[in-house]
């Protein structure tokens, strides 16, 4: 029928990123118009996140091995690794301290009176060694199973690295693992083709399940973490990447956008890993061995967006209880907020958990997690969104300084 094609072509004409804000926009508006009922737009949510999980295990894996054997250098593999971390480890220690200091400066729990006694358990800061210890796979075939990614990246960088030393013999796997990356590009940009719908259904769940009245008293520490978050985009990020790689900032949100939305609606930085890596390739130009390799990594460990909300939590709860910060508490929320960050695993909620290790280290009460559970979603799907923007940023950055980054589509104009 004529019509209909017509009709689609208007709708594939429209940019992909044009359709994922408007899903994200009329789910919010669906949300508010319908409150819970708009709960029945979940399963298109979750269907497209799942399908977008459904893409790690193999996308990290085949996009990795073949990046390691494309660079046919361990040493430049090394090079990029203490860069990679470097980057994650300063970066999260500004935005925790940003955290603070938006916190200090507007006082969100100053005034107000809020009850609570629901009892948490505090949890542990893992120790380093652990950390260490658990990175190597006894089975590889298990790391990828469960999808352990910091397992999978040392296989990955291990299977990598021998296919280069192997040299012609290696090659039929290479060019196996080529094709098999190719085929996940494509499925990828098949499930994106979903993620406004996706995104529709997340944001009218939200948006129809926390109304006015759960979020107007906690308006001041939502405002409070959400400016801090976006400052430390705007002012950190983009000062980063002009001053360190001379980067037009603005290219880098443009083309960031993508995964920024879908973070911002699934509040999963681990789930988004994907779509993040398809925009540091197709938008950014970053090379497959260095986005296969740094990105994979920050969203494990690398949560600045988790690190600010720690921050500003903390502050707010002891503003909440009348307790006085010393210079040596702010050290040690820098301090612990940073591991706890590293800690927190790329899942929903997971920084609400986390949260316990820095309040615990400075004697406020547990129990005033409880009061802002009742909101998390909301702050987390901003700090998921830093916590992506921030991965980026830095792949963006290490693929400028290594020759990694292809300048003609980070500057092109009609990034897709
Ligand atoms: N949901 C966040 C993420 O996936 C982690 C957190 O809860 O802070 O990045």
């Amino acid at each position: 029928m004529p019509r209909n094609k017509a009709s689609s072509h208007f709708y594939q004409r429209i940019p992909l990123w044009v359709r994922i804000l408007a899903g994200l926009a009329l789910g919010a508006l669906t949300g508010a118009l319908f409150g819970e009922q708009a709960s029945v737009l979940k399963p298109l949510g979750d269907i497209f996140i799942s399908a977008i999980k459904m893409l790690i295990v193999p996308l990290v894996f085949s996009t990795l091995v073949v990046g390691i054997t494309a660079m046919r250098d361990p040493k430049k593999m090394g090079r990029i690794g203490s860069k990679t971390i470097a980057l994650y480890l300063l970066t999260t220690a500004f935005a925790i301290a940003i955290g603070l200091l938006a916190a200090w400066l507007f006082q969100p729990g100053t005034g107000l009176s809020l009850s609570f006694d629901t009892p948490v358990d505090a949890k542990e800061a893992p120790s380093l060694v652990d950390i260490l210890v658990g990175l190597v796979p006894q089975n590889p075939i298990d790391a990828l199973a469960s999808g352990n990614i910091l397992q999978i990246i040392v296989f990955a960088i291990g299977l990598g690295i021998s296919l280069t030393l192997i040299g012609e013999k290696g090659e039929p796997v290479v060019r196996v693992f080529e094709s098999f990356a190719e085929a996940m590009y494509k499925l990828t940009e098949l499930v994106m083709a979903f993620a406004p719908f996706g995104v529709f259904g997340l944001m009218a769940y939200v948006a129809g399940n926390y109304g006015l009245d759960v979020l107007l008293p906690l308006a001041k520490v939502i405002g409070v973490a959400y400016a801090a978050s976006i400052v430390h985009v705007l002012v950190v990020y983009s000062g980063l990447l002009k001053l360190l790689g001379g980067l037009n900032p603005v290219r880098y949100l443009r083309g960031s956008l993508d995964a920024l939305v879908v973070a911002y609606s699934s509040a999963s930085s681990s789930g988004t890993l994907p779509v993040s890596i398809r925009c540091a390739q197709r938008n950014l130009g970053v090379s497959e061995g260095v986005s296969g390799f740094v990105l994979p990594v920050g969203a494990t460990i690398n949560m600045d967006g988790t690190a600010i909300y720690q921050g500003v939590v903390a502050v707010f709860v002891a503003q909440l209880t009348g307790t006085d910060l010393s210079m040596a508490d702010y050290g040690m929320i820098i301090m612990t907020g940073t591991l706890a960050s590293i800690g927190t695993a790329g899942v929903p909620g997971a920084g609400l958990i986390m949260l316990s290790i820095v309040m615990s280290q400075i004697g406020l009460p547990l129990e005033a997690i409880a009061v802002v559970a009742g909101i998390d979603r909301i702050l987390d799907m901003a700090r998921t969104s830093v916590n992506v923007a921030g991965d980026l940023m830095v792949t963006t950055l290490i693929g400028k300084s290594e020759g990694e980054l292809d300048l003609d589509i980070y500057n092109r104009k009609d990034t897709v």
